[in-house]
């Protein structure tokens, strides 16, 4: 199987990480929350979790190039917040140096050619929803040659048995022609997930963002009552809505940025985009084109995400048509 030895590796590290996080998320408490450049709240699980994983892949994959979300900017000059990654760390993967872990923290941030193989981590996706207690999901995934092989979605708070809201997380992945898979975060048995087979608007369910500043709420509603959509949004914060879609709980996932300028971030789609097209589904921009990862660290020729079951692809796209400004995509 291509990509075997990645599969192994790259689960591992998103294991690990999600174990970070939840402990982190479970203790919560504000002084552990600081405020980045861009005003996005990061805390020592982001840190933590973008240091756990890189550890991994560096032990195996050396010369693979890793871009992630986080710097180290955040840690210089605090010591407290600094030692608190550290211990977490070290719960985590045994015997690492505080300097060693700041080295692999760094080396999200290198120089990397796009258009090759690189590995790309969202530690913490939905900073918003893990400080509200609600859903986040730890991404990774491997983008080799512009092509997304493989995509990992750690998600603590999104119950792998619908009947269970409470009961364990899930772990959702995926790798190029072998398809996608949910698994229960404590168990090693894998489920084969497959988005679902709606090809009508009125029977669909669209996922997006809880945060409005993320997406146009407004503009998404114009296009699910273009599709006749009559059940409410289902609001979700981080990758988690490519899960949705991937495994049926939803049918669409759309999100157009409120500013026209705004580039999505690679790290905030790729892994998602690996499990709904191995699922059976189909993602693109608004303009109906596949996301192009071979950019840079923004998702640069692309603007707007629709990602569906690929049944209702096209008439999604259509209702984009009819429903937006062309000059908003
Ligand atoms: P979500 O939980 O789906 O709302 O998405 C969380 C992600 O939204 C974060 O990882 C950010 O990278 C990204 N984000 C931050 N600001 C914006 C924005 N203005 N428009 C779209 N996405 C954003
Ligand atoms: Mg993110």
């Amino acid at each position: 199987m291509a990509y075997e030895q990645e599969l192994t590796i790259a689960l591992t590290a998103v294991k690990k990480a999600t174990t970070l996080c939840s402990r982190v998320q479970q203790t919560l408490i504000t002084a552990e929350t600081v405020i980045k450049k861009d005003k996005s709240p990061v805390t020592v699980a982001d840190l933590g979790s973008q240091a756990v994983i890189c550890l991994e892949l560096q032990k195996h994959f050396g010369s693979d190039p890793i871009v992630a979300e986080e710097d180290i900017d955040t840690l210089q000059d605090n010591k407290e917040l600094s030692g608190r990654v550290h211990e977490l760390v070290t719960e985590q993967t045994s015997g690492i140096s505080h300097k060693r872990m700041l080295e692999a923290i760094a080396c999200g941030k290198q120089h990397t050619d796009f258009t090759q193989r690189y590995w790309t981590i969202d530690p913490i996706d939905g900073t918003k929803g893990f400080l509200r207690k609600q859903q986040y999901a730890i991404a990774l995934s491997l983008i080799d040659h512009g092509q997304v092989v493989l995509g990992i979605l750690g998600c603590p708070n999104y119950a792998f048995d619908p009947k269970q809201p409470s009961g364990q997380g899930s772990l959702f992945y995926a790798v190029k022609d072998l398809g996608a898979f949910a698994r229960a975060l404590d168990e090693d048995s894998r489920q084969t997930i497959t988005a679902d087979s709606i090809s009508e608007g009125c029977h669909a369910k669209f996922c997006e963002s809880v945060e409005s500043a993320h997406a146009s709420h407004e503009e998404h509603a114009q296009i699910a009552d273009a599709l006749n959509i009559s059940t409410p949004p289902f609001r979700i914060d981080s990758q988690a809505k490519y899960a949705a879609v991937a495994r049926g709980d939803a049918s669409i996932y759309l999100r157009l940025p409120r500013s026209s300028s705004y580039r999505e971030k690679i790290w905030d789609h790729a892994a998602g985009v690996a499990i709904v097209e191995q699922a059976g589904g189909r993602v693109s921009d608004f303009s109906g084109k596949p996301l192009d990862f071979t950019c840079g660290e923004t998702l640069e020729k692309n603007i707007g995400i629709v990602a569906t079951n690929g049944k209702i692809h096209e008439q999604v796209l259509n209702a984009i048509r009819t429903q937006i400004q062309p000059s908003r995509t």
